[in-house]
């Protein structure tokens, strides 16, 4: 019985930075579900198939050949089919990409045992939007992290400037809101709390603020 711990909430509301330091604090691994979404989408692009695919999607997802390395200074090396795409699966139209074969029933089946294959000793921090909902259930502690769309927009401008990326505030906004809007609307798995889960708004909090947040929760 392996302790989980699930963070999901929208694009932008720090998940990824608050379930890296959790994990990286509890010394427990770490699934980065959107990372594999995003794998799907760029594995589909490299292959020319449209992302609406189902067939060929779910045959995508379910011989996804992908390895998660420690690399240099922390950051986890992602390598699909031999090619490094740490940095392939971060762009803006990589992230559409995802959230369009995320909303592909076969491709969420396909990628539902992956995910509980990360389910190891000593513990596991799931990140994502339905690991609390539907592909871990009966974890102990569920947090849902929440922003406002400005708030997470401006997050998002801050990282690409830091990558030397010049982007346009309400462009990011509009983005934003469509995806939340495909991710909330969806079939299968809708981004909602699940009924158990602490929810937190981030929209004035550091990322220390909410790191201790959820520490406090698990050490209760
Ligand atoms: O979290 P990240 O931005 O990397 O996720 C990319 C996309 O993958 C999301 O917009 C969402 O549509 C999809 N996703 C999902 N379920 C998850 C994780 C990500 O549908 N558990």
């Amino acid at each position: 019985n392996v302790p989980i711990i699930t963070i999901d909430g929208p694009a932008g509301s720090g998940k990824g930075t608050i379930s890296q330091s959790i994990a990286t604090k509890l010394g427990w691994n770490l699934l980065d579900s959107g990372a594999l979404y995003r794998l799907v989408g760029l594995a589909a692009t490299i292959k020319g198939i449209a992302l609406d695919d189902e067939v060929a999607l779910s045959v995508i997802a379910r011989d996804l050949d992908v390895s998660f390395k420690p690399g240099d200074s922390g950051i986890v090396d992602i390598i699909l089919d031999n090619n490094l795409v740490t940095d392939d699966i971060r762009t803006e139209e990589a992230g559409a990409s995802a959230s369009k074969v995320a909303a592909v029933s076969g491709v969420r089946k396909a990628l539902l045992e992956r995910q509980r294959q990360f389910q190891t000793d000593p513990g596991l921090v799931a990140d994502g939007r339905d690991m609390g909902t539907v592909v871990f259930p009966t974890a102990k502690i569920k947090i849902f992290l929440t922003a406002s769309a400005e708030i997470r927009a401006e997050r998002r401008l801050n990282q690409l400037k830091q990558q030397g990326i010049n982007a346009n505030l309400r462009g990011l906004i509009r983005d934003i809101e469509e995806r939340d809007a495909r991710d909330t609307n969806r079939k299968d798995a809708p981004l909602i709390p699940a009924e158990d889960a602490i929810i937190i708004d981030t929209s004035t909090m550091s990322i220390d603020e909410v790191v201790n947040t959820v520490m406090e929760a698990v050490e209760k």
